[in-house]
């Protein structure tokens, strides 16, 4: 090697350690936030950057409460073939008139915020104010459900799917899908418009095992439910098929090519996300409306609980789990939290997470979860209603007010979204195993609507306060706390 190369190569591994020790390399933390479809991930993530770009009172996170931080703003985010998460429409949409829920995640979505701060330890301090990136990556947690998919070939995944479809609760929904299937002969020549066909009819059963408020299933491919860019694309163009016995199938044939479909979709699609994206998370947060499936029933609570074990499968990191064969994810801390936690009085607040602490245990129990720490909370990013007292038969009940959305129904009455309403929502029972068990209160089911935002409030400085929420300050100190020590 030319001694002037040499020197060079030394001069840049010197300059980088100046970098780092100046402080000019920042560190960073990427932090994924993730959940099933509606979780409310989209609303987490912009209250949570609005909270810390606003200066909002965190009592929880200590960094805020000590007055520790000095500065928080977003910057350009590093990874170019990502898209940006849309901070300032959903920020917009949620400062309307009539205020709006923002446009949920769709695809995967990035955005760099950097705090800077001063540290706790003395001599930290002396050298200035630190600077933390922070990378928040905005993911649909169907995509999560594929990783299994990598451990088993075309042929197993065509039984498990069809024999799940069998099941009664989901005989009924699958039967156009069935009926088309029953017609088909795997050793028939591939035949594009077929292919579509039961592609087609297959993600419909999906979609509306899904949509079943009574079930919530989540199945795989994850993209069939949720497909980001690639909706409409060959690689989703797949669907199982019955062997009928048969154990080769020729080249050419319609098994053989959608064989070879549901391969590239692992090769090009899931392989490519947990490679490139997941793998690189530090932090990772996890929402799950815990009330929509208390709401639909017990089969939706179990749904729930599979869905969630599904999804820790993903952060094991034990000997047996399927990263083996990939890159070992560096997860070491996930917060799981149940969501909307508004919709409830305070007093079931922490019932909620009682009952989120027991879904999460039984569901670690069954992946048999080893590696990253697993906290758990009940929050509201976003807090749509008040509290108040109705009286109800000579009783006072503790109950919540707000705007319910237009639509949305109790009983027979239908609200029209521009009146207050003060609604009694019921009480989790103190015993989490009763709530999944499949309970109803003394006043007979839970009953939640959904509510609209609440009306924005400016600042005698004339900006925007930060919307008021619930424990949102817990989950920020649980995610990130430690790095801003
Ligand atoms: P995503 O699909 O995970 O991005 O879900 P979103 O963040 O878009 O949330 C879906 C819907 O849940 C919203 O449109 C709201 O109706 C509701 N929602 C989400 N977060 C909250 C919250 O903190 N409080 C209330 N009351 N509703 C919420």
């Amino acid at each position: 090697m030319p001694i002037s190369t040499y020197s060079d190569a030394a001069g840049d591994a010197l300059r980088s350690l100046g970098d780092f020790a100046s402080g000019l390399v920042t560190p960073s933390v990427k932090l994924g936030v993730t959940g099933l479809a509606r979780s409310g991930k989209t609303v987490f993530i912009t209250a949570l950057v609005h909270n810390l770009i606003a200066g909002a009172r965190l009592p929880f996170f200590d960094a805020a409460a000590q007055g520790r931080v000095l500065r928080v703003y977003l910057e350009p985010q590093p990874d170019d073939a990502v898209p940006r998460f849309q901070y300032e429409k959903h920020l917009a949409d949620l400062r309307g008139d009539p205020p709006r829920w923002p446009e949920s995640t769709r695809r995967i979505s990035q955005l760099r915020l950097t705090i800077e701060y001063a540290s706790t330890k003395f001599w930290k301090r002396q050298l200035g104010r630190e600077r933390l990136h922070i990378d928040i990556v905005d993911y649909p947690g169907e995509w999560l459900l594929d990783l299994p998919l990598l451990g088993i070939d075309y042929r197993e995944w065509s039984r498990t799917a069809l024999e799940q479809s069998r099941m009664s609760a989901r005989k009924k929904i699958a039967r156009p899908w069935h009926a088309s299937l029953s017609l088909v002969d795997p050793t028939d020549p591939a035949d594009e418009a077929l292919a579509g066909t039961l592609s087609e009819l297959f993600k419909a059963y999906l979609r509306e095992m899904r949509a079943d408020p009574h079930a919530l299933s989540t199945l795989p491919p994850g993209r069939f439910l949720m497909p980001g860019d690639l909706a409409g694309s060959p690689a989703l163009t797949f669907a199982p098929l019955d062997p009928r016995g048969h154990d080769n199938f020729a080249r050419g044939s319609l098994w053989a090519m959608m064989e070879r479909r549901y391969e590239a979709y692992k090769s090009h699609v899931v392989r490519p996300f947990f490679r490139d994206h997941f793998a690189r998370l530090d932090r990772q947060i996890v929402l799950i409306d815990v009330l929509a499936a208390l709401n639909g029933g017990q089969a939706a609570v179990a749904d729930l609980e599979r869905a969630i074990t599904e999804i820790l499968e993903c952060f094991r990191t034990g000997a047996n789990s399927l990263w083996s064969s990939l890159f070992l994810p560096r997860i070491d801390r996930i917060v799981l939290a149940a969501t909307k936690a508004d919709h409830l009085h305070q007093q079931s607040h922490d019932r909620l997470e009682a009952i989120l602490a027991r879904l999460a245990g039984r569901a670690m129990a069954r992946a048999e979860f080893s590696g990253a720490a697993v906290n758990v909370l009940a929050m509201a990013a976003i807090r749509a209603t008040r509290e108040g007292e109705a009286r109800r038969n000579g009783e006072t009940l503790p109950c919540i007010i707000g705007y319910p959305l237009a639509g949305e129904t109790i009983g027979r009455r239908t609200f029209d979204g521009n009146e207050e309403f003060a609604i009694f929502p019921g009480d989790l029972p103190a015993d989490p195993g009763a709530a999944l068990e499949g309970w109803q209160t003394e006043h007979g089911e839970m009953r939640f609507v959904r509510f609209r935002p609440p009306n924005p409030r400016r600042r005698p400085s004339g900006d925007f306060a930060p919307f008021p929420n619930i424990r949102l300050d817990r989950a920020i100190e649980t995610l990130i706390g430690d790095y801003l020590a």
